[in-house]
């Protein structure tokens, strides 16, 4: 096949807006601007924040956003047409929209006469106005896609009306129209025949197509493609279809049916899909989801057999079973017990560690990824853990201090000032020095880290750049079939970089701590900061450096 005659595919994906519909999913401003990077690297050509009059979250979004370098991504906001009886310019949705300061604003407006008349409650004229007025005003700042809500159930009602509200953004200067199946429960012919007809219906107006799809009859994905065939020129969905009810379009089986399936159709640049499966165990482990083993390209099972032969035998079988090489995707094919995570940060890291040639590190820190995934880690989102744990590995790591003892009195409550703090104590050896220090906090995690990095301060100034930016806790089964483990993901921030660690226990507050030590090692050994060299003179006479009292 001629590379050059294919046709690319735009993605959008509204995870942090739509996604973050989806019961249990919320994302932190910090995750937001993680998962938008992390979509940029893998070339997902929008991304979709938030809406910008919602609230404060999403303003420091779109703030913070503009800084970072995304390559060819955009950023969009997203809002609603303006309100009736008003211009557009003093519209505070519209106002917000503007100042989100934004490549593109996705606009969405009514399709469907019902709605204008039902739910909106204005005239079908005054609809039509909102629309092209929204679309014009906003044009005049960002490029518009225009999402038309509820265009397929609108088209089925009145279908005139449907191209009309089209025509009045088309008109206005939207660059987009995208068909949006907003109750999910309209079949791919439908999509098929509605979106072909649109589209000939606005040939006049220089405006791509796209489609947005939900999953209320799981059949978002082949509604998609079934829109692509039809000419639509960009999906919007989620990363593993995440979103309200039945979740959206997964941006996932989008992505790998158009380039792996389908023929003549480009995404995402043409870049390969190998770090697949690793976003979407990242999207997972950030909106704190549990995988979905079954999920299609991408599932922990989505490549799995079962043995009862030779294992030679089996790999070779086993490719008689799967639809596509899982490598494609980044997954794995998985026989007995081999675990799958990590392999793609293995050998990510052990280029970093230029360990790529050692067979026997390679396999030792793999060995160590099952032990410690079967206690209940997971290192998809603990980068940071995950550099530590390779070079533990191959001997590289030098402790920069000695915990001895840390205690942690949590739930102290002063019932006059309605509050609750906790107090941590902390007893740590850097080099030769005893430091014993305690601070207070407005929760346990809040404490240690406080007296931790009060403790380690006067050796390490670099430790003061740094701060918490995100906790998150979850129950986890381990493997060895015991209590519940607890495992904590911290994510910490020295303004230009965070990184990620994880610390798993059957006890919180040591979970966190593990966590917690990690992220101070990690900044330590990123900045290269040298170990403190025990002074011979001093060392039959450790010092004790009472350095501090609570604050
Ligand atoms: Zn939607």
């Amino acid at each position: 096949m001629n590379a050059t005659t294919r046709q690319p595919i735009l993605m959008y994906d509204t995870t942090l807006r739509d996604g973050s519909q989806g019961e249990g999913v919320s994302f932190s401003l910090q995750d937001k601007i993680n998962v938008t990077r992390r979509l940029a690297e893998m070339g997902i050509d929008f991304v979709e924040g938030g809406y910008p009059l919602s609230n404060e979250k999403d303003v420091a979004f779109f703030q913070q956003i503009r800084d970072i370098d995304l390559g060819g991504t955009k950023v969009c906001a997203f809002g609603m047409t303006r309100r009736r009886g008003m211009k557009a310019a003093d519209d505070p949705g519209m106002k917000a929209l503007v100042a989100a300061q934004t490549p593109c604003i996705t606009l969405v407006g009514k399709t469907w006469d019902y709605h204008a008349t039902e739910v909106l409650r204005v005239s079908l004229e005054e609809n039509l106005a909102m629309i092209g007025e929204s679309a014009e005003f906003l044009g005049r700042h960002s490029d518009v896609i225009y999402d038309a809500e509820h265009f397929f159930d609108g088209y089925n009602a009145n279908p005139d009306y449907a191209i009309e509200t089209l025509r009045a953004a088309a008109a206005s200067g939207a660059k987009w129209m995208v068909l949006c199946d907003t109750n999910g429960g309209t079949l791919p012919e439908q999509i098929a025949a509605v979106t072909k007809t649109a589209i000939e219906k606005l040939a006049d107006f220089d405006v791509r197509f796209g489609i947005h799809c939900h999953n209320d009859g799981d059949l978002a994905t082949a509604n998609s493609l079934a829109a692509v065939d039809a000419g639509a020129l960009q999906v919007q969905g989620t990363i593993n279809g995440i979103g309200e009810r039945c979740g959206n379009a997964d941006l996932v089986a989008v992505v790998s049916n158009l380039a792996l399936k389908k023929s003549g159709y480009e995404v995402l640049g043409g870049r390969s899909l190998k770090h697949l499966t690793e976003l979407s165990r990242y999207v997972y482990e950030t909106a704190n989801l549990q995988w979905r083993n079954g999920q299609p390209f991408v599932g922990q099972s989505a490549f799995a057999h079962k043995g009862g032969m030779h294992v030679h035998a089996i790999n070779k079988a086993a490719s008689t079973y799967e639809h596509i090489d899982p490598a494609l995707v980044g997954n794995e094919r998985r026989i007995l017990i081999s675990e799958l995570s990590g392999r793609s940060n293995i050998a990510a890291v052990a280029e970093q560690h230029n360990i790529a040639d050692d067979r026997e590190a390679m396999d030792k820190i793999l060995a160590e990824v099952v032990r410690l995934e079967n206690e209940g880690f997971q290192f998809e989102n603990a980068g940071a853990s995950f550099d530590l744990l390779v070079k533990r590995v191959t001997g590289s790591f030098t402790p920069h201090f000695d915990t001895i003892k840390y205690r942690v009195v949590a739930g102290d409550r002063d019932s006059r000032s309605h509050t609750v703090f906790a107090e941590a104590i902390i007893k740590l050896m850097v080099g030769d020095v005893l430091w014993f220090d305690a601070a207070e906090g407005h929760g346990p995690v809040n404490a240690l880290d406080a007296a931790l990095r009060k403790a380690l301060q006067g050796t390490y100034p670099c430790l003061t750049e740094m701060h918490l930016i995100d906790y998150k806790v979850r129950v986890v089964d381990s493997g060895a079939g015991t209590a519940a483990s607890i495992r904590v993901n911290i994510e910490s921030s020295d303004g230009n970089e965070s990184w990620g660690t994880i610390g798993v226990s059957e006890n919180i507050i040591e979970a966190s701590y593990n966590a917690l030590v990690d992220a101070v090692e990690y900044k330590l050994h990123k900045e290269n900061v040298p170990q403190p060299v025990a002074d011979a003179d001093s060392n039959d006479q450790a010092d004790l450096a009472e350095s501090a009292s609570a604050n």
